[in-house]
């Protein structure tokens, strides 16, 4: 049997076979394809040149199909004269004879190399899409799903199930229509998005998603199909999530940190701007929580300091931003509040809240806290940025909080430019502290104290004199709180004992006073609690050569009330190498007169808003006489302060009372004019 002319030049290979499936004619496309351009062998089989393997396959197939009468396909590998691999597919169709018995198959052959290596690489691909995590789906332009992988089964919870049914890819879908911006679909131009979607799996966790969203369109713009890539990112995201918590946070309070208030006030700021609302910053610091901490223990300051944090946020309104921006330092932001009384009442409602009793271990603690405002100008609006306006009106705040402490505490102050003013000339005034003892800006003044038995100079107190190039001679208090806080103090405490104890040798040595004679100086808190500070004192006096009783420290009523230990040690260990101690300023604090008898002074300071009621109520001064007596009982001896009139002195003599000082009896003088005073008094008399 011959193949037909014209089947003969077909680019598709064509084969007949007797009933056994045995070659017996083939088109010359065929033979090229498949027989390596040779002829017919008698008995070939279609698949001769495949290899063996193929071969047994491929007959086991045939019979198979002639077995079952149905329709025979196979495809088989050839290999090409150049090597490559070629695959061949051939099909069968029965041939039947006039009693429609089968004579023979025609068949016909292509090389579907290209087909086959797409499908083996798309057959990959999907093993690929399964082993990975993320979920991929395929759906159709009306949401029918096309294709999904393993993690879309897990992640999505869609089953194998393709087309409208599946409810999870419904779910799914209807995700994506609820979550991606409409524009990305209705668009004609886009064809891609990527975003986070939420999305609750099929074990019922809500999961955030991350999503490449492709939209395939046809030639003409019209979607032919949606492909999704989804990656759980739900714990990247809480992580991610935790970690701008814990930037913006404060650890112990949960409050906004400093670098989220700035942010929040200055978008405030920003929007201030344009709606023309008004922005008020309240500044808050606890009050001597130091002491809190130093008598009571860090465990329950830390304490202290969340049940404030609590107070102070059900003190201000919910839209108002409270946060933790220091050590006891708490911000309050209130956005659309511009006037400035209310500013004062909400400020002050906060300082009740935190003012009053807090229990907290069984101990009880009274707590108040010192508040600045600050509320934004036009001004500042318009001179600065918001970041920076932010910035300002933080530190104004700050200004204003810290006038409300110099004030004494447990108040609150509305910042003012005048402020600003006062605080530019503290700073330079801190900084230049900080140079004058290094350019003999300072110097010692003594004041007399004088006996009121003997009418002699049995001390001086020893006053610190700062001779600034401008502003002339200045007096501790303009600088000694500075001073105190910027740490200048020590150095400068320091230098002031050891010029007192100077100067007291050289008028010994000139005999201009006598072996009783004492030198007083004024020592703070800061300077005691410092543990080098006794080691200081014996080297000055060791240096001048100089007893130590004839040094006398004093240390104010506050000091001797605080319990602060290192204060006590050094108290003690001066005490005990013979240095003198004067409690000064007494009766003007809080202590009892049972504080006297635990503490080891040798002078009392009677302060001089005592002395100066003297002989007012009559000829009896009980407070001042009891005083006295108990400062006798105790071996102190009394200073009589602020001494103005010979009759303070002549009254203060009669109710006991050991020493005066006071300007009428002798101002303050440099140690040059000491010796010409001296001699004056003893003249005098
Ligand atoms: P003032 O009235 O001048 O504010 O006195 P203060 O003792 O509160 O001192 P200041 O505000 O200058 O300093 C804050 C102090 O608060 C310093 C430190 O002893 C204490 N402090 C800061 N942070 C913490 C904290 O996290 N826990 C505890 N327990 N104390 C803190
Ligand atoms: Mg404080």
């Amino acid at each position: 049997m011959e193949i037909d002319r014209s089947i003969a030049s077909l680019p598709i290979g064509v084969f007949e076979t007797d009933i056994n499936g045995r070659l017996t004619s083939a088109n010359d496309a065929f033979r090229v394809l498949a027989l390596g351009g040779g002829s017919i062998t008698q008995g070939a089989a279609p698949w001769v040149n495949a290899q063996p393997a193929e071969r047994q396959l491929a007959e086991a197939a045939w019979q198979r199909a002639r077995e079952t009468a149905t329709p025979f396909t196979f495809e088989f590998r050839l290999w090409k004269p150049d090597g490559e691999v070629m695959w061949v597919h051939v099909s069968t169709q029965p041939q039947l004879g006039t009693n429609s018995t089968i004579t023979g198959y025609v068949g016909t052959a292509h090389d579907v190399t290209d087909a086959v290596v797409k499908r083996v690489l798309s057959e990959q691909l999907v093993g690929l899409l399964d082993v990975t995590a993320d979920a991929v789906l395929v759906f159709d332009q009306h949401g029918a799903l096309m294709f999904c992988n393993d993690g879309a089964r897990e992640l999505i919870g869609v089953s194998e199930q393709t087309g409208l049914n599946d409810a999870a890819a419904q779910m799914f879908i209807q995700a994506i229509r609820d979550q991606v911006p409409r524009e990305v679909t209705t668009s004609s131009t886009s064809n891609r998005w990527e975003g986070e979607l939420g999305f609750r799996s099929p074990d019922g966790i809500m999961r955030t998603l991350s999503i490449v969203l492709q939209i395939v369109r046809t030639a003409d713009g019209v979607i032919s199909h949606y492909s999704a890539i989804a990656r759980d990112i739900t714990e990247a995201k809480q992580l991610q999530d935790e970690l701008t918590r814990q930037a913006t946070h404060d650890a112990m309070t949960g409050l906004p940190n400093r670098v989220l208030f700035l942010r929040k006030l200055s978008e405030a700021l920003e929007r201030s701007r344009t709606l023309k609302r008004g922005v008020t910053v309240l500044f808050v610091d606890l009050d001597k929580l130091k002491d809190v901490n130093d008598n009571i223990g860090h465990g329950v300051g830390d304490q202290l300091l969340n049940t404030i944090a609590k107070r102070l946020v059900s003190a201000t309104r919910p839209s108002d931003i409270v946060a933790r921006i220091g050590g006891d330092e708490f911000v309050v932001l209130c956005d659309g509040l511009g006037d400035e009384h209310v500013a004062m009442d909400v400020a002050d409602r906060v300082r009740q809240a935190m003012t009053g009793q807090v229990i907290l271990q069984g101990i009880e603690i009274f707590t108040s806290a010192s508040i600045g405002i600050a509320m934004a100008t036009p001004a500042l609006l318009s001179e600065e940025s918001p970041n920076d306006a932010a910035v300002t009106l933080l530190r104004n705040a700050d200004t204003a909080m810290y006038r409300a402490k110099q004030r004494g505490r447990g108040r609150c102050e509305m910042f003012s430019e005048e402020m600003r003013k006062t605080d530019r000339d503290r700073a330079a005034l801190s900084s230049e502290l900080e140079r004058a003892l290094a350019t003999n800006q300072l110097f010692v003044v003594h004041q007399p104290i004088v006996s009121t038995h003997t009418g002699r100079v049995a001390g001086t107190e020893a006053l610190l004199r700062w001779n600034h190039p401008e502003r002339g001679v200045l007096t501790p208090p303009v600088f000694l709180e500075m001073a105190e806080e910027s740490g200048a103090i020590g150095p400068i405490g320091d230098w002031v004992i050891r010029q007192a104890c100077i100067d007291a040798r050289s008028w010994m040595d000139a005999n201009i006073v006598d072996g009783s004679f004492v030198v007083h100086v004024n020592v703070s808190a800061r300077q005691l609690s410092d543990s080098g500070f006794v080691e200081r004192v014996m080297g000055s006096l060791r240096d001048t050569k100089l007893e130590p009783l004839h040094l006398a420290l004093e240390i104010n009523e506050t000091t001797m009330l605080n319990d602060n230990p290192a204060i006590m040690r050094t108290l003690t260990a001066l005490k005990r190498l013979g240095v003198k101690l004067a409690i000064d300023d007494f009766g003007t604090g809080y202590s009892s007169l049972a504080h006297l008898r635990d503490f080891p002074a040798d002078f009392l300071k009677l302060d001089g808003t005592l002395v100066r009621d003297i002989g007012l109520q009559g000829s009896d001064d009980p407070i001042v006489r009891s005083i006295i007596q108990l400062a006798h009982s105790l071996n102190m001896s009394v200073i009589a302060e602020w001494v103005t009139t010979d009759d303070q002195t002549q009254r203060l003599r009669l109710l006991g009372c050991d020493f005066v000082q006071g300007n009428r009896i002798g101002e303050p003088v440099v140690a040059s004019e000491f010796a010409p005073l001296v001699q004056s008094r003893s003249t005098n008399r």
